[in-house]
């Protein structure tokens, strides 16, 4: 069985992937050159992405807009630890996730008596409204606290 050539129509063989007279592949996917052009579609993929992740917000570009309060203060039902509810509010149109805070417990002086960093790895905040987190303080002092100081250390955008 013959076929055509796709490039000069001498009748070559149909299993042929590569014409003998003028060398010209049968199949586009056959030509190694074609071939090359695959990689395209990936290489466009990977530059948007990386695009993306450099254009992801900063928590540091948006610190104004995200403030932290403490709205409540309760003993834990073990009576170890303190349990602190937190509002996180966002002003901004970017939805952000996974807080740091850090809470510092000071005396009637400003002294600090001490500090404890938590993660939230479950806590997201939508464009524009906030929300509460319930934050459980380990570190008790033994001196009488006269207040908390809380702070965002850091927040991850949400990208998606
Ligand atoms: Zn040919």
């Amino acid at each position: 069985m013959t076929q055509p050539c796709k490039a000069c129509k001498e009748q070559i063989e149909q299993a042929a992937t590569k014409c003998p007279r003028c060398q010209a592949y049968q199949h586009w996917y056959r030509n190694p050159r074609m071939v090359g052009w695959l990689w395209l579609p990936f290489l466009v993929f990977l530059f948007w992405t990386t695009g993306r992740v450099n254009d992801s917000p900063r928590f540091v570009d948006y610190k104004d807009k995200l403030i932290v309060s403490i709205v409540d203060e309760n003993p834990a039902a073990n009576g170890k630890a303190r349990l602190l509810t937190a509002r996180i509010g966002n002003r901004s149109d970017k939805t952000w996730k996974r807080p740091n805070f850090q809470i510092e417990s000071l005396d009637g002086n400003d002294k600090v008596l001490s500090v404890e960093h938590i993660s939230e790895y479950n806590v997201a905040v939508s464009p524009n409204s906030s929300a509460l987190d319930t934050l459980s303080l380990r570190i008790v002092p033994a001196e009488p606290v006269a207040k908390r100081r809380v702070t965002l250390t850091e927040i991850d955008s949400n990208r998606f």
